[in-house]
């Protein structure tokens, strides 16, 4: 049985933002890792623990708002060891067949980014988890309940004799909040990428088909030029749908694109896109398709419709702007989120 290493990490920000090129495409650096603290289990039981404090190369002013988070001062981190120096002993104490989990799906990415950025192998850890899931999968959450550590904390009656937003007292922290559920149990049964995306593409209220995932793309915007990705089958008769006559696409939050296609034979169908980038630097896609009823046409019509008004008022924003040649108006301008599927039209 391969160990579990629970781990917590504190980032700092830059008071501009930090772009860097991945494989040709650029992407947003979260945050460059100041601190890791660790938790080696085996079992349910803790073995072993682990904390460095790193110097930051990139961001190495260190942001008023994590000092004050975090309680660590910038004498701290000066004084840490060389960022890629500090992830090198992290990974040699975890081990090369440890898994790693988190609290939250945050830190992951942050990792992985700054693996990239020192030039050591990103593609480790093949494997991580989200503790949140395995925890919630045995102790579902009550109405009203919330995730924050803290709270799951005080909520099972854990004693606090750390501060929190430390990274050893966070992983500590989140090793007591495991052993409240069966660890061992709980990462077998762990829902992979594919079955997460699966997950929210495909909710059991809805009558969705023809699930397919790609994974490993690094660029994000895939989904807007992949023919593959954008044509899928009619959910009756499995033959390729066409897009309607203005192929336009629709976005629901950042990670959701959809629109509607045409079978000749049976009618239109809502077509369902959806991205994630767990590890921060890689996309995967994924599709379902669900036949498109009456109610569904005309939610789809009213929203097209919208959208394009919001396209209008967008272009005559812009060209004011560029008349009075001053302050960009359109930005910020909240976008109107469409309605879910399902909501009675009005
Ligand atoms: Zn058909």
């Amino acid at each position: 049985m391969s160990h579990l290493i629970i781990f917590d990490m504190e980032w700092n920000m830059g008071y501009a933002p930090k772009t860097f090129d991945y494989h040709g495409i650029e992407e947003n650096l979260r945050g460059e890792v100041i601190q890791i603290g660790a938790v080696k289990m085996e079992g349910q039981e803790i073995r072993d623990t682990f904390r460095v404090t790193l110097r930051p190369r990139i961001f190495r002013k260190l942001h008023h708002r994590v000092a004050k988070v975090t309680g660590l001062t910038q004498k701290e981190i000066n004084a840490g060891l060389p960022i890629s120096e500090g992830l090198r002993k992290f990974r040699a104490w975890c081990g090369e067949d440890a898994v790693l989990g988190e609290w939250g799906q945050d830190d992951m990415p942050v990792l992985k980014q700054n693996l990239f950025l020192v030039g050591q192998d990103e593609s480790w850890p093949g494997k991580w988890y989200d503790l949140q899931k395995v925890y919630t999968a045995q102790r579902p959450l009550k109405e009203g309940e919330g995730m924050a550590l803290e709270t799951v904390v005080d909520r099972l009656g854990i004693e606090k004799e750390d501060s929190f937003h430390d990274a050893l007292a966070d992983a500590m922290y989140t090793a007591k909040v495991m052993q409240f559920v069966d660890i061992q149990k709980g990462l077998e049964t762990y829902p992979d990428d594919e079955a997460q995306l699966k997950a929210l593409l495909c909710p059991p209220d809805k009558d969705r088909h023809d699930f397919i995932s790609w994974p490993g793309f690094v660029d994000g915007e895939t989904w807007r030029t992949d023919n593959t990705m954008r044509t899928a089958n009619c959910p009756e008769c499995g033959r390729p749908l066409k897009p309607d006559s203005a192929d336009l696409w629709l976005s629901k939050g950042k990670n959701c694109l959809y629109s509607i296609e045409i079978c000749r034979q049976h009618g239109p169908a809502m077509v369902w896109l959806r991205r994630s980038q767990l590890d921060g630097l890689h996309y995967r896609f994924a599709r379902a398709t669900e036949k498109a009823d009456k109610t569904a046409q005309a939610k789809w019509d009213h929203e097209k419709k919208a959208a394009a008004e919001r396209a209008r008022r967008k272009r005559e924003a812009e060209a004011a702007e560029r008349q009075n040649g001053g302050r960009p108006q359109s930005a910020g301008r909240p976008q109107q989120k469409p309605r879910p599927m399902g909501h009675k039209m009005g």
